[in-house]
């Protein structure tokens, strides 16, 4: 099937902005871009048409726990009833029965593509179902563990297994292996998972200077982090703190490198963003989940202003409202109110599917990409409409997904 679609203005991310422009689909895959629209073009009118949304991390699988964890002033104190409630999970339908949930919301408000973090492959059927673009990293976790070799071949084999049936399945699902933070995974199993997506020339992912007691625990081994892990009875005296800051710590493991996404960064100072930018390290933010856990804000200005790659995440349900990325980007918008509206969609999207490796399908408006278009309306009155979409949009919002939109 091939069709045109117009409208008052395109975002083709790749370029400028195009006014009064178009996008030709054929069999489910853009053909076109163009200024000139083809005789025939459905007129979309006052609407915006732009590339589906990337959000870059996420839990689907802790969807379950949407509300049930305080809002706190530090992150340990987010962190001690979040680990009380995953002591006793619900049933396994039921938490695929609220991340199902989640990626349906989640794709209403425009995502076409998730980077989803996952300890139990959780939301799995869910995502099969949906039909969502995703990649999946499994993520493994241990602080005390020294010999991390037969966890992480265990680790490779089931996402190996997940991996080969997806792609007979036809998903457009992809697996890797993931870090979880250095307060949680030992020198060695950083190591060993480092090994085995370099191998796989795979993306992987860590939490990385989210809290300010993680700083406090790399730099001397102490504070409120050191104290939960001696509680949980997995700290180890074999473990010594690196005395510098979480950053340089994984950047001199070797840990750190383009094909890193390096999750949160609220901590950075002005020399661990050189570093990021140094490596080549995409950094995931997701602004919503830092206040509400009590992280602070991250230097979001300054990764931009240094060069670093910023895609963003809305991070899960347990910290955050929704799922929505155009509210993660409403509160870029307020925390980094010089950055150009153009590099923050750029970072919604295609930075996004570049990080996860999904860059030849989505991200933005180019010959031979997929169709996942969003058409957004814009009110009268509203003369810059890259700025228009960091306010915030929600239910006002109409994305229709999958191609092609009604002929409205
Ligand atoms: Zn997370």
């Amino acid at each position: 099937m091939h069709s045109s679609l117009r409208a008052d203005w395109v975002l083709p991310v790749a370029g400028p902005p195009i006014e009064s422009g178009s996008v030709t689909i054929e069999d489910g895959r853009i053909v076109a871009v163009e200024s000139t629209p083809p005789p025939g073009a459905t007129n979309l009118g006052r609407r915006v048409l732009m590339p589906g949304l990337v959000n870059a991390h996420t839990h689907l699988e802790l969807s379950y726990l949407h509300a049930s964890i305080p809002r706190a002033a530090c992150f340990t104190d987010w962190v001690r009833p979040l680990l009380a409630a995953r002591r006793t999970p619900p049933d396994q339908q039921t938490v695929a029965a609220h991340a199902a949930d989640a990626i349906d919301e989640a794709v209403e408000s425009g995502t076409v593509l998730f980077g989803d973090v996952s300890n139990g492959l959780g939301a799995l059927s869910a995502l099969r179902r949906s039909g969502v673009a995703a990649h999946v990293f499994y993520e493994l976790l241990g602080f005390n563990m020294q010999l991390p070799g037969a966890y992480v071949d265990a680790a490779r084999s089931r996402i190996a297994a997940e991996q080969q049936t997806a792609t007979e399945d036809g998903l457009e699902i992809r697996f890797s292996l993931a870090a979880h933070a250095p307060y949680s995974v030992s020198p060695a199993l950083f190591d060993a998972i480092r090994r085995d997506t370099s191998a796989h020339g795979s993306p992987t992912t860590v939490h990385l200077a989210e809290g300010r007691e993680e700083v406090q625990l790399l730099a001397d081994g102490t504070g409120p982090w050191r104290a939960l892990l001696e509680a949980l009875g997995v700290w180890t005296d074999t473990w010594q703190p690196p005395a510098c800051s979480p950053v340089a710590y994984l950047q001199e493991r070797g840990f750190l490198d383009a094909s890193t996404l390096v999750v949160h960064g609220v901590q950075c100072t002005a020399d661990d963003i050189a570093r990021l930018r140094q490596c080549g390290a995409t950094v995931v933010t997701c602004p919503r989940s830092n206040a509400y856990v009590g992280a602070g804000e991250p230097p979001l200005a300054d990764f931009y202003a240094a060069g670093v790659p910023v895609a963003f995440g809305t991070d899960s349900l347990a910290s955050v409202e929704d799922l929505n990325v155009f509210s993660e980007l409403a509160e870029a918008r307020r925390l980094a109110p010089a950055v150009p509206a153009r590099r923050l969609i750029e970072s919604a999207t295609l930075a996004g599917a570049r990080a996860l490796g999904f860059e030849r399908d989505y991200g933005s408006l180019e010959p031979g990409k997929r169709a996942a278009l969003l058409s957004v309306a814009v009110p009268g009155g509203v003369t810059d409409v890259e700025e228009y979409l960091l306010s915030g949009l929600m239910t006002e919002m109409r994305c229709e997904m999958p191609f092609p939109p009604p002929q409205a």
